[in-house]
């Protein structure tokens, strides 16, 4: 059975990663979308595409009939699941095989052994894994399952058994809470699964997620490809994961990695899978500390770290094992070879309690060197509200754990993204915490450091003066990729431009006031600035690229600005900064035919009137704002058809100060 077509039935990074992969065998791709993926990188990166569908899963996505349609008439031979969406579908699984195509996955049996919690764990007891402690069984009544929290001892946690992604699990830590924690985890099941039925286990102390790669073939052969330690977790989900782990006793890998093969051949595994472990840490890692809590039947998403560490290709192997080939390696050809970790980046708002965010990705820049970045998306992409909101996941290896994760901190540091918040900072943070940095992890870590995880950093003063310069238009934006000199507009002595611009800081409006001072230095008034202003002075400019001279330090900052937000990258940081006037400044300086007050004041003088012939950037009122002059200039070339108001008067923001004629247009 040679695969020389594969169907990716998925999306985003996961779809990217499968075809690159692919690609390096020789093997087309066939890539499937819905309507909100019409631009998507993995439909342009595969060899053909089938549209499947409207934007929300359930309708394209998780659509076998058509997913199996589109199998059909491209004529592939095989079908990847990737992870999420049908990846863990037995029902999927059967019908590609009726359909004469293969699986690149598990048999459905397999996957059905392992799709309940429950029987899963009765199954694992069965082939001696050692199981968490609890209850499994049928009988849902709040009754016996309290009884039976009792009898096991609080803490203990609440679990859907249909679970995943952390759904449906309450911990409850004693007994009056049980009754209220039960109904609010099978009202979640019920939502997230259609399935509200439960089970209870022992809450292990001091918890770390650990779990073994395995893979096995259709010739009867698994083995194990070491551990991945996920215990920085939010939620219950996985934030950052590395293998090995941090301070793995050799006899507990040994016995962790028996006990997934063992747990792998009672179901007769062929292809990627993961046995995920509960591991009581409270007493350092000990071999006899550790028990079996699921089964994930796929690849995993932080499968790189694996492939970083053991030098292969797990996708690789998972089209040969399909493909009906014995597994590449035996175990003991198997070794680990430095530490790998990852973080997955995600449009989200960390300081907001991690809510996720959506937007178009007005750029995109991620780190180069050493370092592995799985992404499925571009500059311009948009993040879309209806999938997983990931941007990348980006992966380092070290020789040491601390090499691997001043990498990926550094990484993070230089990764751009501007259109969308991100969780770049926090992971960054993450990196460098003092607990998790000396290998002081459980899941509780995150939760328990959140506040300086968190802490969001307020820009300091240049970045800020720098967003207010983008945003008033006088300096060249970041697609002009030509020199300051030439790039910013001839210095006079007289009427030298000043504008008022507005940046949105922590959502609130901010007035700022930008006027040149010499050939290539600005000043910048606003809040936080002393009285004079900040002085700055451009070094040099390139593109996006800036340097910048203030307080007599030179800083290097690249810019990059949409229509609605200013983002300054700077010492491994992106501070944002929304326009809210960006239309008015732009209308403005396109040549309206409106001088408006940009900030509240009082008029100090008019200096034009009616009839008078203005010329583009000549004085026409002076107003004083927040304790500064400022000189509001003709937009353009023009006649001032009316004056608006006297010295003396009391202006707000946004009031019509002078009005020109209407430009007279060549027809
Ligand atoms: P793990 O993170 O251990 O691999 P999860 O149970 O969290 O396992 O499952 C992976 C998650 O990825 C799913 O919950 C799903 O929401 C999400 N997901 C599924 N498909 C995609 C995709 N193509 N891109 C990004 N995320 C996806
Ligand atoms: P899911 O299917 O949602 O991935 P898991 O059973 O894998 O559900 O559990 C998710 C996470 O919840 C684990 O990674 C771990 O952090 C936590 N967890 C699960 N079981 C226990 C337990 N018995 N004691 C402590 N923490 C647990
Ligand atoms: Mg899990």
């Amino acid at each position: 059975m040679t695969i020389s077509k594969i169907l990716i039935a998925n999306r985003g990074e996961i779809a990217c990663r499968i075809i690159r992969t692919a690609r390096t065998l020789g093997i087309a791709t066939v890539a499937v979308y819905s309507e909100a993926d019409t631009q998507a990188l993995h439909v342009e990166m595969a060899d053909e595409a089938v549209l499947i569908g409207p934007a929300p899963a359930s309708e394209s996505y998780l659509r076998i009939d058509a997913i199996l349609e589109a199998a059909r008439r491209t004529g592939a031979d095989a079908v990847h699941p990737g992870y999420g969406f049908l990846s863990e579908n037995p029902d999927f699984v059967d019908q590609v095989v009726k359909a004469g195509l293969i699986f690149i996955g598990p048999s459905a049996s397999a996957i059905r052994a392992m799709g309940l919690k429950d029987a899963a764990k009765t199954l694992m007891e069965k082939a001696n894994v050692p199981v968490v402690p609890g209850y499994h069984g049928e009988a849902q009544e709040l009754v016996v399952l309290a009884g039976k929290a009792n009898e096991i001892g609080f803490p203990v946690l609440i679990k859907a058994r249909a679970g995943g992604g952390g759904k449906g699990m309450r911990k409850v830590d004693n007994q009056l809470d049980f009754p209220a924690a039960l109904s609010s985890a099978r009202r979640e099941a019920k939502a997230a699964f259609g399935d509200d039925r439960v089970l209870v286990e022992k809450y292990v102390a001091t918890p770390r997620h650990i779990e073994i790669q395995v893979f096995g073939d259709s010739h009867g052969n698994v083995v194990h490809l070491f551990e991945r330690d996920c215990s920085a977790q939010r939620r219950h989900q996985k934030v950052i994961e590395e293998a090995p782990a941090p301070d793995m006793p050799e006899d507990m890998r040994a016995a962790m990695g028996a006990a997934a093969v063992q747990a792998a051949k009672a179901i007769s595994y062929s292809g990627a899978g993961t046995v995920e472990f509960i591991v009581d840490a409270s007493d350092g890692l000990k071999a006899d500390r550790f028990w079996f809590m699921e089964m994930n039947t796929r690849l995993q998403v932080e499968h790189p770290v694996t492939e970083l560490i053991t030098g292969l290709d797990l996708v690789e192997w998972q089209i040969r094992v399909a493909g009906g080939e014995p597994l590449p390696l035996s175990q003991d050809e198997l070794s680990i070879s430095g530490h790998a970790v990852e973080a997955r980046i995600y449009a989200e708002d960390a300081e907001k309690g991690f809510l996720p965010a959506a937007g178009r990705l007005a750029h995109l820049r991620f780190p180069d060197g050493d370092i592995r970045v799985d992404a499925g998306v571009r500059a311009g992409d948009e993040i879309s509200p209806f999938y997983d909101p990931i941007i990348a996941k980006v992966i380092a290896h070290g020789k040491t754990r601390s090499e691997a994760l001043s990498r990926l901190a550094g990484a993070l540091g230089r990764t751009e993204v501007a259109g969308t918040v991100t969780n770049t900072a926090f992971l960054a943070r993450l990196c460098r915490d003092a607990d998790f940095a000396a290998g002081r992890l459980d899941t509780g870590l995150i939760d328990r450091n959140i506040v300086s995880l968190t802490a969001g950093e307020a820009a300091p003063e240049h970045v800020t003066g720098l967003a207010a310069l983008a945003a008033s238009g006088m300096i060249p934006d970041h697609r002009t990729d030509a020199d300051v000199a030439s790039a910013i507009g001839p210095f006079e002595i007289w009427g030298l431009p000043k504008r008022r611009v507005q940046l949105e800081i922590d959502g609130k409006a901010t007035a700022f006031l930008v006027e040149r001072s010499g050939p290539d230095g600005w000043r910048v008034f606003g809040p936080g600035f002393e009285a004079a202003g900040l002085d700055m002075e451009a070094v040099s400019a390139r593109g996006a690229d800036w340097s910048l001279r203030s307080g007599g330090i030179s800083r290097k900052c690249r810019l990059i600005q949409s229509e609605d937000e200013v983002a300054v990258f700077h010492e491994g940081l992106t501070h944002r900064f929304g326009k809210p006037q960006g239309k008015r400044t732009a209308d403005l300086a396109a040549g309206g035919d409106q001088v408006v007050s940009m900030m509240p004041g009082i008029v100090k003088q008019v200096l034009v009137t009616q009839g008078q012939d203005v010329k583009s950037g000549e004085a026409m009122v002076v107003m004083e704002a927040m304790k500064m002059e400022m000189t509001l200039s003709a937009p353009r070339d023009g006649v001032v058809a009316e004056v608006l108001v006297t010295a003396g008067m009391q202006v707000g923001d946004g009031v019509s100060l002078v009005r020109l004629e209407a430009e007279v247009k060549a027809a």
